[in-house]
């Protein structure tokens, strides 16, 4: 079984491999989202620009071809935590500018001709025992505190959160109209031809075996350039000297295959709002445009060393949990069939924040770390990433999370014990509360080591 989004985008460009030595004025390693948006908003800044964007596989090969299609406004560092590392009014403009990015990726889309399959039907995070209901009032009574009204998120009662979809056992919610479904692999495929036709070189199979101040080392060439843009996500951690900057967590993911009218009958979502509930270990799902359910979860393990392989994007103990709770979530899917299973990596910083980046005196820029909440955010990156590169000061330029700076993970094996060890007891939490309704205990202990 493979990815749904590879499967159901148009076909694959294949792209040459960079065979001599090149010259340009900015070089991206990274064919994802965040690659790709700042190709395209430079470009569109700046039509006389040389850029080149070079993947080690193809473009989409990482997240931004594999992900959930949430194009959301989830900020992972959430309101209390960035109000109080950046201040109020910060807090508040990043707030916005995600809102906008949501916006922005629809807006592009249409613009460019790009057919993604974007629905901006808003999330619904649903609770379904009393310990999760709980933490749904707590998030609207703390997001008040931070300006965030009734239009920006409101909470839902039993009926309301059951007039949007007919999931089993639930209590509430919340709803935030800030999300969208999309296709992913259709987003990443449009995006890299209107690069590319706005006149980007774009080499695939090309992987960057060192970034340094101007230049960039692969296999068959060299790159030089004024600026070197590092776009590499769940995979930095492969690169000489950022072997512990980022952390690579899988997510996994299941689809449907397309369900008769009878099923959406039960299941609702039509608006093709996206959808979660409040456990700690996250889960996120779509109604797609061709009728499936797609659904995706973390929980699995971290692989020692911060490894990547082909083999971690399937995990049979995590495929069959997840279509197991997506069986108890919608009870009429489990006549029918799974048709796809996939997986891939994502990217944790080790203070959970994002960032992008220009360090003017190396040339050396970045975006990234974006947990599991990176498609819109990618956009906000490389919007901000061309105005950094171009020298303007701009409102995104003035935003908090540009330059934030994290400190590095811990070496191994402390990493692997920490990560695992928080991802069990995140997990037991869960448990623990669909079994006594009541908030677990090693949630909160959990909270406090990750200091929310
Ligand atoms: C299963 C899953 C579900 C997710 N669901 C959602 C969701 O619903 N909503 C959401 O907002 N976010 C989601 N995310 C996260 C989101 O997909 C990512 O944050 C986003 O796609 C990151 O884009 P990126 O371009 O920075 O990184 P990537 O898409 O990972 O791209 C990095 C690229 O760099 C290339 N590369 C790496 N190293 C090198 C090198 N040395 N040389 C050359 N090329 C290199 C890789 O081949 C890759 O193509 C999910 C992620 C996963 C894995």
């Amino acid at each position: 079984m493979n990815n749904l989004w590879t499967a159901t985008a148009d076909p694959p460009r294949h792209r040459d491999p960079l065979d001599h030595d090149l010259d340009v004025d900015v070089v991206i390693v990274g064919g994802g989202y965040t690659g790709l948006w700042t190709a395209y908003y430079l470009r569109r800044a700046n039509p006389n620009a040389t850029i080149a964007v070079i993947d080690q596989a193809h473009v989409g090969f990482g997240a931004s071809g594999r992900n959930g299609g949430w194009c959301s406004a989830i900020f992972p560092v959430g309101p209390r935590k960035l109000a109080q590392m950046h201040g109020h009014e910060q807090a508040t403009a990043l707030r916005l500018a995600m809102q906008d990015a949501v916006d922005e990726v629809g807006a592009v889309a249409a613009a460019e001709g790009m057919q993604i399959d974007f629905a901006k039907g808003g999330c619904v995070t649903l609770a379904r025992n009393p310990a999760q209901l709980a933490r749904a009032r707590a998030d609207i009574e703390s997001a008040r505190g931070y300006g965030i009204g009734e239009q920006d998120l409101r909470l839902l009662s039993r009926d309301e959160a059951r007039s949007i979809t007919g999931a089993e056992g639930v209590l509430g919610g919340i709803y935030t109209p800030h999300c969208a479904a999309l296709h992913p692999g259709r987003l990443v495929r449009q995006l890299s031809e209107r690069v590319e036709r706005a006149g980007v070189a774009i080499y695939e199979q090309t992987a960057a075996r060192s970034i340094a101040p101007g230049l960039v080392a692969t296999e068959h060439g060299r790159i030089r350039a004024q600026v070197v843009v590092r776009a590499t996500e769940g995979y930095t951690a492969r690169l000489p000297g950022w072997r512990r900057s980022l952390l690579p967590i899988y997510s996994l993911m299941i689809a449907t295959e397309p369900l008769p009218d009878a099923a959406w009958e039960e299941i609702g979502l039509r608006g093709r709002e996206t959808f979660t509930d409040h456990r700690h270990l996250r889960i996120y799902g779509q109604r797609t445009a061709d009728g499936r359910l797609a659904f995706g979860g973390r929980g699995a393990p971290y692989h020692f060393g911060s490894a990547i392989r082909p083999a971690f994007d399937a995990d049979a103990r995590i495929h069959a949990g997840l279509e197991s709770l997506l069986a108890e979530l919608f009870p009429v899917v489990a006549g029918h069939a799974i048709t796809h299973a996939w997986g891939g990596p994502l990217a944790i910083a080790r203070d959970w924040h994002p960032s992008v980046g220009l360090d003017r005196t190396t040339g050396i820029a970045w975006a990234g770390g974006y947990v599991g909440d990176g498609v819109a955010t990618a956009n906000l990156a490389g919007q901000t990433l061309s105005d950094l590169i171009l020298g303007r000061r701009s409102d995104l330029t003035a935003l908090p999370w540009v330059n934030h700076r994290s400190r590095r993970w811990e070496p191994e094996p402390l990493r692997w014990l920490g990560v695992n060890g928080g991802l069990q007891l995140v997990a037991t939490a869960d448990r623990e509360e669909a079994r006594s309704g009541k908030p677990a205990r090693s949630a909160r202990t959990l909270a406090r080591l990750l200091g929310y």
